[in-house]
């Protein structure tokens, strides 16, 4: 068999048991719980969970979407983000094939993904994006850039990311005399700002900033709870971010013919 395709296998195998990780993140993480012990139990019946029922995807198949103890259902939650970890990683892999990219950038491409897929969930389910997540994040962007010779632009690009998020939240505050970004979310442009270099700051601001407006009025339309409710925007950089990391040369490109044409 082919070696891509080995490798591409082996990778997306790795990232659904980090995917079975990513769960106990995003169950312990905003409640302040160690990710490392004690032993996952069933939320229902605090039942241990045994190894063979915590294969990935596998055991939730085999038990028939149900702990085997008490029969209560697994939420959803679990087999998806596993399946979903395993697919990203595997396609990361295959379309940054090693004869063409470093290790070090496939690594930083899969950390970056695994970070922000995680604090997705957590600000969709509890609007936190915990500095347990986003200050080592800030860290490792900062290593990887760093490694590749960009220190200096992903320096500026975390000190920056904060800084803009936190002037306009102060703006917002003085203006409408409420809170609209919390912390998480200065921290979080600061780890995209590490990890991307500045240069990727107005693109995901712009981006996110505008689809966050647009689905999260339709959101709220459609909940009818009026325009005070909050909405997590976490995600929103979470997915400019990526989008920026994995295609920001076509974007440059099109930006730029964009301008020719006009
Ligand atoms: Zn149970």
């Amino acid at each position: 068999m082919d070696i891509h395709l080995i490798l591409t296998l082996y990778i997306g195998i790795v990232g659904m048991l980090v995917g079975s990780f990513a769960n106990v993140c995003v169950h312990r993480i905003p409640r302040g719980e160690s990710v490392v012990k004690p032993r996952s139990k069933c939320p229902s019946c605090n039942t241990e969970i045994a190894w063979y029922d915590n294969i990935p995807v596998i055991s939730w198949l085999i038990l028939g979407r149900r702990c085997r103890h008490c029969k209560s259902p697994i939420a959803w939650r679990y087999p998806m983000l596993e399946l979903s970890m395993g697919l990203a990683w595997a396609a990361i892999a295959w379309f940054y094939p090693i004869d063409q990219y470093t290790p070090i950038f496939i690594l930083q491409a899969i950390t970056l993904f695994t970070l922000l897929w995680i604090l997705t969930l957590i600000d969709l389910e509890t609007f936190l994006l915990p500095n347990a997540l986003t200050l080592p994040g800030i860290a490792v962007g900062l290593l990887f850039a760093w490694q590749a010779g960009h220190a200096i632009d992903s320096l500026i690009g975390a000190v920056a990311g904060y800084v803009i998020f936190w002037l306009v939240a102060k703006l917002f505050l003085l203006a409408t005399g409420r809170e609209g970004m919390g912390q998480g979310d200065f921290k979080l442009l600061a780890m995209l700002g590490a990890f991307m270099g500045w240069q990727a700051l107005p693109f995901i601001i712009m981006l996110s900033s505008l689809t966050g407006a647009i689905i999260g009025s339709i959101a709220l339309l459609l909940a009818n709870k009026g325009l005070k409710a909050e909405i997590p925007y976490g995600p929103y950089l979470a997915a400019s971010g990526m989008i920026w990391f994995f295609w920001s040369n076509p974007i440059l490109h099109w930006y730029q013919n964009l301008i020719g044409l006009a």
